[in-house]
């Protein structure tokens, strides 16, 4: 058999390559179909964290007004533990003045880097009246001590020491914590300050001013 002899292939030969080669390309459309079906059906999943519930089962879709940005799952900020049954609002200040609530929600998402320490809130209320959803339903978030498990924190920003929240700001807390009152059906005495948790003068001014904060919770349970 000559060294440069070129075979000439018969046709049952150049069928069966042919035929090999095809399988060959299916075989990649499979896997190609698989790992894409793979991806889509990881896609919600991909935070490790459970899924936003009301606390029955059922998952939550935020209305429109709130913006969901949520911080990684992380130790020191996002644990992505499912919460026990709601049963309470903690509102806060963030007590930080003039501070915006995407500076907020951006420094509780600096935490998983820095591990400066263990902070976040699954809400954040701005100086506009913006609402940052940065810890989804369902999820504990560390803000509120001991009632971290069955409670939903918010943190207000506020423009100066006092701590009183600006109109835009109340009017949002006001409608956000109608929303989960709603959602969870929470009782009027389930919405508490942080200080009523841990005696933290949180938030100050709605704990300097008693009355302030009775009008508060009033606004909330008021008929619309
Ligand atoms: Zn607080």
């Amino acid at each position: 058999m000559g060294k440069f002899r070129i075979e000439k292939l018969s046709d049952s030969k150049r069928a069966a390559i042919v035929v090999a080669f095809a399988a060959v390309l299916a075989a990649a459309a499979v896997i190609f179909v698989a790992f894409i079906i793979v991806r889509i059906a990881n896609a919600g999943a991909d935070t490790g964290a459970p899924e936003e519930t009301d606390g029955e089962g059922g998952v939550v879709t935020s209305p429109d007004w709130i913006d969901v940005d949520l911080i990684p799952v992380n130790e020191y900020s996002r644990p992505g533990t499912p919460t026990d049954e709601i049963v309470g609002i903690v509102i806060h200040y963030v007590g930080n003045p003039g501070t915006s609530a995407k500076a907020n929600r951006n420094y509780f998402a600096g935490l998983a880097e820095s591990g400066a320490t263990y902070a976040s809130s699954n809400f954040i209320v701005g100086l506009d009246g913006e609402v940052i959803e940065c810890v989804p339903l369902g999820e504990v978030a560390y803000c509120s001590n001991n009632r971290n498990h069955d409670t939903i924190s918010i943190e207000c920003c506020h423009p100066d020491e006092s701590g009183q929240f600006t109109y835009a700001t109340y009017s949002s807390l006001v409608k956000l914590c109608r929303y989960l009152v709603d959602l969870y059906g929470i009782k009027p005495e389930g919405v508490i300050r942080h200080y009523d948790v841990t005696g933290k003068m949180c938030p100050v001014y709605y704990v300097e001013h008693e009355d302030a904060w009775h009008t508060l919770v009033g606004d909330i349970f008021a008929e619309e």
